[in-house]
């Protein structure tokens, strides 16, 4: 075959979250949607908020040329400077309109940053566990991809294995807090630790390495700070995405921030132009930009996550399970029952239970619990986790 080996690669094997899911949907309409407790896709269950359609009614009265036609590569200018005032306003900083580029959600803005940064034979370091599609993007980006286990009894970075990760070939680091699979929120102090830690490599190394600060879940927190990340490492760039906070997945809409503060500023600002344009990535979506002006500061409706995590987490409490108590994002990082996640999740699985096993996001012996979907999904899901937990015991 004379295409692409590692594309058909990519193609070829689905990732496992999607293949769950789309056992999940198979056996819904076998079994009907009330039977089935679906907890692996992290798809927002709450609707998007009524300012958003009001934003889209807004703009269908413009003209359709107007409306539909291309934007500047980089963005609407309406839809830069919200997004850079919301961001000055909140964490007293000074951003231009041009220190941001819309992207077509955190995908596109991790991709468009990895391929401004990297060369090849480059390493690039993911905490783990991590959202499985790093690897795919980074390696895309033509770099490797370099997993240091987070401190495994609270799931924050643990800064003595990322220095013994560190190398000469270390371009960049991805971390992502509120944190997905977790749900744990790193601390102002463990991020002031690890910034230490990379200064201190830049410094022996004489190399630059940039703090991909990869922030979809940064408005679902419930009550812990979500430190500014910019502001304790310098050479960070942020990667963000309306997908869970305004409940816009499919809409693909987010942007890329290089702070004025980033001493690579001017090139690197040109280097994420030019990855945008090198992977056909320009003009993010023309009516989705309009909705970001309108809607930058509208808060997330966390409260329905909020109660669905209550519940999830005192019913299981409740039949002994272990769990890492989640600080944000919508997802429960629960200790499997056996050594081998993927034979616990088989086990869940005849009970109609379907969260994800831990291999997936390189740790393992958890799963995660999706817990985006209906209330009654969760207690309805109850029995079948005593269920679960009875088949455990002697
Ligand atoms: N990063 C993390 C941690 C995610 O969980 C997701 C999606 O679930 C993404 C990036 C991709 O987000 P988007 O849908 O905006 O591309």
């Amino acid at each position: 075959m004379s295409i692409n080996q590692k594309s058909y690669d990519y193609g070829a094997s689905r990732s496992s979250i999607r293949e769950i899911a789309a056992y999940g949907a198979a056996r819904k309409a076998q079994i009907g949607v009330q039977n089935v407790f679906d907890f692996s896709l992290g798809n927002p269950s709450v609707p998007a908020p009524d300012s958003v359609r009001e934003s889209i009614e807004r703009s269908l009265s413009l003209p359709a040329t107007q409306l539909h036609g291309y934007t500047p590569a980089a963005g609407l200018p309406i839809a830069r400077k919200a997004v850079a005032d919301s961001l000055n306003r909140r964490f007293n900083t000074s951003y231009d309109p041009g220190d941001v580029y819309m992207t077509c959600g955190a995908a596109a803005s991790l991709s468009i940053t990895l391929n401004a940064i990297v060369n090849p034979g480059d390493e690039v370091i993911v905490i783990a566990p991590y959202f499985p599609e790093y690897r795919v993007w980074i390696e895309a980006a033509g770099a490797s991809c370099v997993e240091v286990l987070a401190d495994t009894t609270t799931f924050q970075i643990d800064s003595d294995s990322l220095h013994s990760a560190l190398s000469e070939r270390t371009k960049a680091i991805i971390i992502n807090s509120p944190n997905n699979p977790v749900g744990s929120i790193y601390s102002r102090e463990r991020l002031k630790a690890a910034a230490t830690v990379i200064r201190e490599c830049e410094r022996e190394l004489g190399t630059s390495i940039y703090l991909l600060s990869d922030e979809p879940y940064r408005e679902i927190s419930y009550g812990a700070e979500v430190p500014w990340v910019p502001s304790i490492y310098d050479r960070t760039i942020v990667c963000y995405s309306y997908s869970k906070s305004l409940s816009l997945p499919g809409e693909r809409i987010g942007w890329i921030l290089v702070p004025n503060t980033n001493p690579d500023h001017e090139s690197l600002l040109a280097a994420v132009a030019g990855a945008g344009r090198k992977l056909g990535f320009v003009c993010a979506p023309a009516l989705f930009q309009r909705v970001v002006a309108d809607c930058v500061d509208v808060p997330c409706d966390v409260g329905a996550y909020e109660r669905n995590r209550a519940i999830l987490t005192e019913g299981l409490l409740r039949l002994g399970y272990e769990f890492i108590e989640p600080q944000g994002a919508f997802y429960l990082w629960l200790k499997s029952l056996e050594p081998d996640s993927v034979s616990f999740f088989e086990k869940a699985k005849a009970f109609e239970l379907l969260p994800v096993p831990s291999d997936s996001f390189g740790c393992a012996g958890w799963v995660r619990v999706s817990y985006c979907v209906g209330h009654k999904t969760i207690v309805d899901s109850m029995p079948a986790w005593e269920r679960l937990a009875a088949a455990y015991r002697p």
